[in-house]
């Protein structure tokens, strides 16, 4: 921080304490808010920063359990608006606890924040990737076409798979996940733990069948139109699955 801050008089006799938000902050790289402390705004910074640090997951960067149940939320009403197929999948590392069991907790970690990256990059720009458990994801894909789901996510499925992840020492580990996936229903109102129920339901199926594999629940084939399929052409990661 360029100044420290000051606890401004305000009206009342309570003064603005705002020094363990700043020390939270600069705790986890923030750069200081820019301009005059405890300017409009600088304050306005000052708590986009909290709600972004509020939203994220602390290892690996991601959409925190919070973040998805607002997004969540948001994608429900837009799909009950526009009838616009939207997709939710699951995912969960397969026999994670032997991971930490043979090689620590350290390369548990690093096998999470590996994970993470791999969904991360095999998604559009426009999917939010959550992490909402221990060694446990979440990912929205608005507008994804009933006929691309399958697709979709065994594509997430095998870029896993097909990932050495770097545990340190020279030593490299090969990790897989079952995943679990539904569509929102178009049209009705869904709700989110009804919608998240459906999709944990395929993916306790994916693990009793075996595990590293995708099982979505079955929808009704739909018809794809040129505008759908132009939308998905538009953003980048989808052109490969077709
Ligand atoms: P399954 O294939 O059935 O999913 O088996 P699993 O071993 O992956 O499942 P289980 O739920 O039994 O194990 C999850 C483990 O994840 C248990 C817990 O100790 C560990 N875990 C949870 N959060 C973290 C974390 O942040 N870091 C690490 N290293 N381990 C974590
Ligand atoms: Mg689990
Ligand atoms: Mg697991």
């Amino acid at each position: 921080m360029d100044r420290p801050y000051q606890n401004p008089p305000t009206a009342d006799t309570q003064p603005l304490r705002l020094d363990q938000a700043l020390q939270l902050l600069a705790l986890s790289g923030v750069p200081d808010p820019r301009g005059e402390p405890g300017s409009p705004v600088w304050m306005q910074q000052l708590i986009d920063a909290l709600v972004d640090l509020s939203s994220r997951d602390a290892l690996t960067g991601l959409a925190n359990r919070r973040a998805f149940q607002l997004a969540l939320e948001r994608e429900i009403d837009r799909v009950a608006r526009s009838g616009e197929p939207a997709l939710m999948l699951v995912a969960d590392i397969d026999h994670f606890k032997r991971v930490n069991d043979c090689f620590g907790h350290a390369a548990g970690d690093q096998v999470i924040r590996a994970v993470a990256a791999v969904l991360t990059d095999s998604v559009r720009p426009m999917d939010l990737v959550a992490r909402v458990g221990g060694e446990e994801f979440a990912i929205i894909l608005p507008n994804c076409p009933h006929s691309f789901g399958e697709t979709v996510a065994e594509r997430i499925r095998q870029q896993v798979e097909q990932t050495q992840v770097d545990i340190g020492n020279g030593r490299a580990l090969a990790v897989s996940i079952s995943m679990g996936g539904a569509f929102a229903p178009q049209w009705v109102r869904s709700t989110p733990a009804l919608w998240l129920e459906r999709a944990d339901l395929q993916l306790y199926a994916a693990k009793a069948a075996g595990r590293n594999r995708v099982l979505l629940e079955p929808t009704a084939d739909s018809f794809v139109s040129h505008d759908e399929k132009r939308l998905l052409f538009d953003s980048t990661s989808f052109q490969d699955f077709l």
